[in-house]
């Protein structure tokens, strides 16, 4: 039985923690914290343990300039709606510049609260640092709450028969489908005791923190078509409920408007989980349920990788999950370097996956084929350490989470728990074929080969210079050629993974 249906207390007053969690409906920590607290109130920390590093590693990069972060962007912008939302009740949200492991604690203290108030995190860092908070708030009396939220079955709620946790999906689906009842799926209505909120004392009512002062420079979020916050989130679904029901057909084409793109939303809690598996459950339900159930297993997947994280937190040191390929020796050295550079700018003569890489450094974003595309080429045809290519996209993805990332490269590099067999090798060539036949997609980031046929786009080196010329592209000139050869890589991968 979970805390959230033993809570009994009462308390006079209580501060609700926002983390990942970015909305004012449908969120347990905020229902639990009005449904027990005569007053409450809301605080969201600028977490400086995550922000300086993301600050240092740009100014690396950019001596003397500041760090554009789409999700700073979409933070801000998600944190106005959501203070907006809070005052409309009567309430408001604090937001503070610090580490919350301190702030936290001094703010409770401050408004002289019973008790702290938040949703459950999974990864260590974070364990960490909320046992810090409860230590904190204990020494001086006060209470650390916390309830199940961004999942619908977390940590051991689901076991195997033997009372193991799952490391194998399918099983893991199945049990979820079957443990799965209506209390499951339940919005938590918070709008029923919102009249708990308490309005902010002066001095904590302040105004947004700017991107300047938070020590970054606007990016180009705002030219994205990515809404944030709760409106953006709720724009997003309605957009995707028109066509949930072609998105088992469509979501692999990455020229398509297939996926629901709500993974950004997903990640900082703008929209509830319950809300997307109650829809997709229901619609699965359907008689042209296909895309729904299809969708809603993706949503599984996401549980899975939450759960895995939380059996296995030795993933966030680096850890590969099969004890077996620790060893592997991955290329090194001033070769394997350029050979990362060329994947991380889209130069490796690829066109799917220089495409793919500029989607991701313009957008924040990547279709889920192509970072499976990408991901394996570094690790399969380049022979790169994947913890390289997981650094990368965490540093650059919008809706980067460690979980889903980590499980996502494991699961490419065949190190991870039910991943791709390490003898099952991506043909870069075969799957821009087959996913992008009309080379749409290629063409939306590299138009140099816009005027390309199909029948060249994939692989341009196999026309030969003089039938490209006259497309207006020359190998080494306007685009790059290919920097490995496909089929020897995949021997040396073989041999790699079969010592
Ligand atoms: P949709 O197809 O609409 O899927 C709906 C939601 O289901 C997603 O928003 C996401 O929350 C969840 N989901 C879908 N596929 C997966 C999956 N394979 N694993 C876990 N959850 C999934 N997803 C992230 O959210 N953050 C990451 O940092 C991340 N890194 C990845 C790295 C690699 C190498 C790979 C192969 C996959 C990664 N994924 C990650 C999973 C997946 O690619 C994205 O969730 C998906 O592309 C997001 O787009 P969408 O919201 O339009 O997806």
């Amino acid at each position: 039985m979970t805390l959230a249906r033993r809570l009994n207390d009462i308390f006079d007053t209580g501060l609700v923690w926002f983390r990942r969690d970015l909305r004012s409906t449908d969120h347990a920590a905020l229902y639990y914290a009005l449904k027990h607290c005569e007053r409450v109130w809301c605080v969201f920390v600028f977490d400086t343990t995550i922000l300086q590093p993301l600050i240092d590693a740009w100014q690396a990069r950019h001596p003397g300039e500041r760090a554009p972060d789409r999700r700073i962007d979409f933070i801000l912008e998600s944190l106005r709606e959501l203070g907006d939302a809070l005052r409309a009740h009567g309430g408001g949200l604090v937001v503070l510049y610090g580490d919350p492991a301190e702030q936290v604690p001094k703010l409770a203290a401050e408004l002289r609260v019973d008790a702290v108030f938040a949703n459950h995190d999974y990864e260590p860092v974070a364990l960490e640092r909320d046992e810090t908070v409860r230590v904190r708030l204990a020494q001086a009396g006060r209470r650390w709450l916390t309830f199940k939220d961004q999942v619908i079955f977390e940590r051991d709620e689901l076991l195997t028969g033997q009372h193991k946790p799952f490391t194998v999906f399918t099983p893991y689906r199945n049990a979820w489908l079957k443990q799965l009842d209506a209390f499951d799926l339940k919005p938590y209505p918070v709008e029923t005791y919102a009249k708990h909120l308490a309005a902010l004392p002066r001095k904590l009512d302040r105004q947004l923190p700017t991107l300047g002062q938070l020590g970054f420079a606007p990016s180009n979020l705002a030219d994205l078509k990515l809404p944030a916050g709760m409106s953006g989130a709720r724009h997003l679904l309605d957009d995707f409920l028109t066509r949930i029901d072609s998105y088992a057909e469509r979501r692999d084409f990455p020229a398509a408007k297939g996926p629901s793109y709500l993974s950004v939303h997903l990640r900082f809690g703008t929209v509830s989980i319950r809300t997307l598996a109650r829809l997709a459950y229901e619609t699965s339900l359907q008689p042209d349920g296909q895309g729904a159930a299809t969708w809603l297993s993706e949503l599984i997947w996401r549980d899975f990788y939450f759960m895995i994280l939380a059996h296995h937190p030795r993933l966030a040191k680096g850890a590969s999950f099969k004890p077996e390929y620790e060893q592997l020796r991955w290329e090194q050295g001033p070769a394997a370097d350029a050979a990362f550079a060329a994947w991380c700018d889209g130069r490796t003569g690829y066109p799917l996956v220089d495409a793919a890489m500029l989607q991701l450094n313009r957008t924040g974003y990547m279709h889920n084929r192509l970072r499976m595309v990408t991901a394996s080429f570094l690790t399969k045809d380049l022979g790169v350490d994947w913890r390289r290519g997981e650094r990368y996209f965490a540093d650059r993805l919008n809706d980067f989470d460690f979980s889903a990332n980590n499980g996502g490269w494991q699961w490419a590099a065949s190190t991870g728990c039910d991943a791709q067999p390490y003898f099952r090798i991506f043909n870069p060539v075969t799957q821009s074929e087959k996913f992008d036949p009309d080379g749409r997609f290629i063409q939306r980031y590299l138009p140099q080969l816009t005027k390309l046929p199909a029948k060249w786009i994939h692989a341009p080196w196999l026309a030969g210079a003089e039938r490209l010329a006259e497309f207006g592209v020359v190998l080494g000139g306007n685009y790059p050629e290919p920097i490995v050869d496909h089929a020897q890589a995949r021997l040396r991968t073989l041999a790699r993974f079969g010592k």
